[in-house]
C-alpha cells in the first residue's frame, strides 16, 4: 500500500478510465474516499452495483463537496459541460483535473469556467482498451503507461506536485509537455492511426468485389488488427477528431504524401525503395517493444490493450 494522497476524490465520468482510476485509487489506498457520479442513472446504477467507489453520488454537487480532488472523465466534448456542473460546488483550493485525450481545447473550455479559488492541472493518461463503459475498467490500466501532464496557467506547482503523485501511484511514468505539443504528438501516435482504422475498416464494409464473409474470414491477414482499434468508442473518438482537428489535419497532409509516394514505388516496381521503408518501420516496432510499450508476442487473438 501507497501513501494516502487525499481524503476525498471525486470522479465525474464514470466509464473506462474513471472507473479504471476509481479501481486503482482504492487498490493502492491513495484517498480515503472515492466518490463517483455519472450523467447517466443507468451508468450509476451499474456502478454502484460494481462497488469500485467507496460512494455513487445522485449529483455533481454531492459528488465534489469537499473533495480535495475532482477528475472530470469524461468524453472530450463534455469537459465544458462536465465542468460547470462542478464549478459552483469546488471546496476552496480544490484541483480540478481531466483525462482528456486532446489538452489544447480542454485547457480553452475548462479553464474559464472554473472559479478562482480552484486550481486546474490538465492531463491524459496514455492507455486504454477499445471497451467502455464501468464494467471495462481494471485498477492495472495504468500501470507501466505514460501519463502526460499539461499544465496551463490555472495550474499551480503544489496542484501539479498533488497530480503527479497521484499518477505515480496509479503506477504510469510522468512526462509534461505544453497542451499543443501534446496534440500533435498524440495526433502523430494515436488520432491518426485510429482515423485510418476506421477508413479502412469503412473502405472493407464497402468494397463490391469481396464479400464481408470473406473480410471475416481472411481476417488475420492484417485486418483483424485494424478492427480493434476501429471498434473503439464512437462518441469519444468523434470528440477527439473535431477537438483536435488543426494537429490531425497536419498529420494526416503528411500521411497522404507518404502514402502517394509509396503508390509510386509500386506503380514503377521500385522494389528496393518499398524494402528500405518496410525496413526502417520494422526499426521502429523494435524500439517500441525495448521501450516495453508492448511484447515481442505473436498476437494470434490474445487480449491485447492499446493506448489512447
Ligand atoms: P466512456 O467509457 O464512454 O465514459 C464516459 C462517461 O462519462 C459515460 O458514462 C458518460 O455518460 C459520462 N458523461 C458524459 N457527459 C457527462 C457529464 N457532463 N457529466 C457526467 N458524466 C458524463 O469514456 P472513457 O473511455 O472512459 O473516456 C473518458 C475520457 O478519457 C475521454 O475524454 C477520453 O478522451 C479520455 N481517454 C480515453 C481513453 C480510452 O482508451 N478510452 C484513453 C485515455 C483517455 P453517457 O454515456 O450517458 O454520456
Amino acid at each position: 500500500m501507497t501513501e494516502t494522497l487525499f481524503d476525498k476524490v471525486a470522479i465525474v465520468g464514470l466509464g473506462l478510465i474513471g472507473s479504471s482510476m476509481a479501481r486503482g485509487i482504492k487498490k493502492h489506498g491513495l484517498s480515503t474516499t472515492v466518490i463517483g457520479f455519472d450523467g447517466s442513472p443507468d451508468v450509476r446504477a451499474r456502478s454502484r452495483e460494481l462497488g469500485f467507489c467507496d460512494a455513487i453520488a445522485e449529483s455533481a454537487e454531492e459528488a465534489v463537496a469537499n473533495a480535495r480532488l475532482v477528475v472530470l472523465a469524461v468524453p472530450v466534448g463534455a469537459m465544458e459541460a462536465a465542468a460547470q456542473s462542478v464549478a459552483p460546488h469546488l471546496a476552496e483550493g480544490a484541483i480540478v483535473t481531466d483525462v482528456g485525450s486532446v489538452k489544447a481545447a480542454v485547457v480553452r473550455q475548462v479553464g474559464p469556467v472554473l472559479p478562482d479559488h480552484a486550481v486546474f492541472v490538465p492531463g491524459h493518461p496514455v492507455a486504454g482498451t477499445e471497451y467502455s463503459g464501468p464494467e471495462a475498467g481494471f485498477a492495472e490500466l495504468f500501470e507501466g503507461r505514460w501519463y502526460v501532464l499539461t499544465p496551463c496557467e490555472r495550474s499551480t506547482a503544489a496542484g501539479i506536485e498533488a497530480v503527479e503523485a497521484l499518477w505515480r501511484g496509479l503506477g504510469s511514468t510522468i512526462e509534461q509537455m505544453t497542451p499543443e505539443h501534446h496534440d500533435i504528438v498524440l495526433a502523430m501516435t494515436s488520432h491518426v492511426p485510429h482515423l485510418i482504422a476506421y477508413n479502412i475498416v469503412g473502405t472493407a464494409a464497402e468494397l463490391e468485389t469481396v464479400t464481408q464473409s470473406e473480410v471475416i474470414k481472411f481476417s488475420a491477414g492484417g485486418f483483424r488488427d485494424f478492427t480493434r482499434i476501429a471498434s473503439s468508442d464512437p462518441v469519444m473518438w468523434r470528440d477527439v477528431f473535431l477537438s483536435n482537428k488543426d494537429a490531425v489535419l497536419e498529420v494526416l497532409g503528411r500521411f497522404s504524401e507518404d502514402l502517394a509516394a509509396l503508390q509510386r514505388l509500386i506503380r514503377w516496381d521500385d522494389g528496393q525503395a518499398l524494402q528500405d521503408r518496410f525496413t526502417r518501420s520494422r526499426a521502429i516496432r523494435h524500439s517500441i517493444i525495448d521501450a516495453g510499450q508492448d511484447t515481442a508476442d505473436a498476437d494470434f487473438g490474445r487480449p491485447h490493450g492499446h493506448d489512447d
